[in-house]
This record gives C-alpha cells, sequence and structure tokens, in this order.
C-alpha cells in the first residue's frame, strides 16, 4: 500500500527544486509606511495600503465599536441571520462614492468575482479576458462553465477581431479586465473597452481592486477617471487594498444587484461581512470624502518616486546591458522596475531587505519579465522614496 498522501512530498520538493517556494513573512506591528519585521523597522513598499488607512485610529474606532455593539461574527448568510443595517449602509456608501445605483459586499475581492462572473454567464455563453487579469477573474471565468478567450495584454484591436470573429456564435458575452493591472501598474484603455461592449452587445467588468480609492478626482476608481462615470458597467473592487479593511464589492445598476442577491453563490452562501469590516471600510470611505489631500499626496508622492528613478537609475553606466533596469509604464501608485533576470531580481529584493526596505521581487510564472514591485503610500516621506532609489542605485552598481 502507498500512502496516498505522498505526492505531497514530491510536489513539495518539486516546487523548491524550481525555486518557486513561497512563505509567509511576519509583520509584528501596525500597516504603514515604516513596518516592523524580524526586530528591525523597514521602509514598506510592498503594501496595497495606499492611502494608509489600515492603521489609522479611526478605522480601529468604528471597527472596535461595532464590535462592541453588533458582535464579532455576522453569525450567518446575509439571506439568513446574517444581514444588520451595517452592511446596508455600507453598500449605500459604495453605490454613492462610485455613483451607480446600488452595490453589493462579499466576504472578499476574490469571492465577488468569482460569484459574479459564474452568475452572469453560463456554458452558452463567452468570456472575453485579457492575458494579465488577476488570478480571481481567471478563476472566476473557469467556474462560470462559459468559454473563455484571452486577448493579448491592453490590445483593443486584437479584442475587436475576436469579437467579430466569436461573438455571434454566443448567447451572452462577457469582457473581463482588471482596471490597473495588479503585477505591472498600468491601466486598462476603459473607453475603448466600453465602445466595444456597445458595438458587439457585451457585457464589461472591470476588477477596480487597485483603482479603488487610487484613480480618480475623489478616488471613485477608472470610470471617474477617464470622465465616464454614466456608462453601462459592472465594477468589482475590494475594501481590503486602499479601503484598508476586508471584503469585496460590486457595484451596478439596480437589477444588477438585485440579480445577484439572487443568484450569486459565493454571496448566498457564505457569510456576511463582519461587523468590524464592514464598519471600518464605511469610516474609509467617509475619510476619503473629508480628506482628499491623502489622495493628493499619494499622487504626488508617485510622481516624485517616479522622476527620482528616471533620474538616477538609468543614467549609471555599469547598467549596461542585462543589468539595465527599465520603469515599465505605469498610471498607479505600482512601479515596477524590470531587471531581466530572475536571479538578479531576487538578490536585489534580499538586498533592499538588508538595508531596511521591503519591496516584492516578482518572477516568472507569476509575471512574464522579473522584475521589482514597488507600491507607494501616501504616507511615505520624501525621504523615504530618496532612500528606496539611492538603496536601488548602489545595490546595482555593487552586484555580488
Ligand atoms: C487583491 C485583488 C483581488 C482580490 O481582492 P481580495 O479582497 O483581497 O480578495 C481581486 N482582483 C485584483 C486585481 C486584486 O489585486
Amino acid at each position: 500500500m502507498t500512502n496516498p498522501y505522498s505526492w505531497v512530498d514530491s510536489s513539495l520538493e518539486a516546487i523548491r527544486k524550481a525555486n518557486w517556494y513561497r512563505s509567509v513573512r511576519t509583520i509584528d506591528s501596525r500597516p504603514g509606511a515604516v513596518v516592523e519585521m524580524e526586530g528591525r523597522s523597514l521602509l514598506n513598499f510592498a503594501s496595497n495600503d495606499y492611502l494608509g488607512l489600515a492603521g489609522d485610529d479611526r478605522l480601529i474606532a468604528a471597527a472596535v465599536e461595532a464590535t462592541r455593539r453588533w458582535g464579532t461574527g455576522s453569525t450567518g448568510s446575509r439571506l439568513l441571520s446574517g444581514h444588520r443595517s451595517l452592511h446596508r449602509d455600507l453598500e449605500r456608501a459604495i453605490a454613492d462614492f462610485k455613483q451607480t445605483e446600488d452595490a453589493l459586499v462579499f466576504s472578499s475581492g476574490y469571492l465577488a468575482n468569482l460569484g459574479t462572473i459564474a452568475a452572469l454567464v453560463g456554458k452558452r455563453d463567452l468570456i472575453f479576458a485579457d492575458r494579465y487579469n488577476h488570478s480571481s477573474l481567471k478563476s472566476g471565468a473557469i467556474l462560470s462553465g462559459a468559454t473563455v478567450r484571452e486577448y493579448p495584454h491592453n490590445n483593443v484591436t486584437e479584442l475587436k477581431l475576436q469579437l467579430q470573429q466569436w461573438r455571434s456564435h454566443y448567447r451572452r458575452c462577457l469582457i473581463l479586465t482588471d482596471s490597473v493591472f495588479s503585477m505591472d501598474g498600468d491601466i486598462c484603455p476603459l473607453p475603448q473597452l466600453l465602445d466595444l461592449s456597445e458595438e458587439f452587445e457585451s457585457m464589461l467588468l472591470i476588477d477596480e481592486a487597485h483603482a479603488t480609492g487610487v484613480l480618480g478626482a475623489t478616488g471613485a476608481g477608472s470610470p471617474e477617471h477617464f470622465g465616464l462615470r454614466h456608462r453601462p458597467l459592472i465594477q468589482m473592487g475590494t475594501l481590503s487594498k486602499a479601503l484598508g479593511s476586508l471584503g469585496g464589492y460590486v457595484a451596478g445598476s439596480a437589477p444588477l444587484i438585485d440579480y445577484l442577491r439572487n443568484r450569486s453563490a459565493s454571496w448566498i452562501y457564505t457569510t456576511g461581512l463582519s461587523p468590524a469590516d464592514t464598519a471600518a471600510a464605511l469610516e474609509a470611505i467617509a475619510i476619503l470624502k473629508q480628506e482628499p489631500q491623502r489622495l493628493v499626496k499619494l499622487r504626488q508622492n508617485v510622481t516624485h518616486l517616479q522622476q527620482f528613478i528616471s533620474e538616477k537609475l538609468t543614467i549609471s553606466e555599469e547598467n549596461a546591458e542585462r543589468r539595465s533596469p527599465k520603469l515599465l509604464p505605469s498610471g498607479s501608485p505600482i512601479l515596477c522596475v524590470q531587471l531581466d533576470d530572475p536571479a538578479l531580481v531576487l538578490s536585489v529584493g534580499d538586498r533592499l531587505k538588508e538595508n531596511g526596505i521591503l519591496a516584492s521581487a516578482v518572477r516568472p510564472p507569476t509575471v512574464p519579465t522579473s522584475r521589482l514591485r514597488i507600491t507607494v503610500m501616501a504616507t511615505h516621506e520624501t525621504s523615504h522614496l530618496q532612500q528606496l532609489v539611492e538603496s536601488l542605485v548602489e545595490i546595482l552598481r555593487t552586484p555580488r
């Protein structure tokens, strides 16, 4: 008899051998621009807490107060015993923020994508998906049972050709895209995608995980950024990045949201969002409205860091050939410095950490080319940005 679980060990071994093994890193402090890790203070360029709200005293107070009033758990699914007025308050606040008719909150952004995509399309339908889409969009597409066709990243010409060729063979059609791409930082061509969705009678769902609280004059996301807030569109997003809490949402027309309440399995058959998470997200939206300077500061930081990187990082002569770093195009606080060699990107990440800086080394197969992924926060100081760039320049100049 062989042990039916023995494959786990051999798979782990294979993962280790391929250098794909991953493990968690423990942070021992509140989230912020500076965090404690392994007994040291590190400058944090690896967080999605763009506005610095996850450690804000007001969000913490709102979560504590909601826990005192409503308890720790919501005890059931929303349609049974798990619905509180707090949930509805949050959904109204999201709809107001997004200027949509209604919104629905899920237990996470990942679950929002699974449940929404699987409710919108099925076996007789067609999905077009950007090749660089987030894992949750890809999983939702597979779960739905629809035919999935990927198009090259942000390539609307190719998407149009595919729509011309395939759209008429299927009942419904759904186009899926990140609005800010999580591993690249660039933005989807929303105006052209909206035009195509109308021309080919297709639904369009954008994943606003890295756009909510980040893009647009009030932080409402990419439709606001492009001045296209009133076109028909399905917007999903998360409460766990710029909004500093946990949970996901879908915002759109009232009938769409009503339909999801009746047909989205990952919303119906799961426990309602906890009172603490709900209250924290509600507080974050209120703060975003009261403190527009957070967004201003975030954008200034992004511009400054882009300037520092392009001034300092590319000029150095030692950076010839394969070591030559390239700043990938970005329209967001996600800035990626491409370094073509995966081993180099890992060692740069390690050496940054030795220098007291946390940034993510991202390699294939997660992304097509190795890169250092840097995320900027509104709460970074200019000296933090300078320290990052000086450290990077020094590391790239002195190979080990
Ligand atoms: C983080 C992320 C999600 C998932 O959101 P969670 O609330 O963390 O589950 C979905 N899509 C994109 C693009 C993301 O970056």
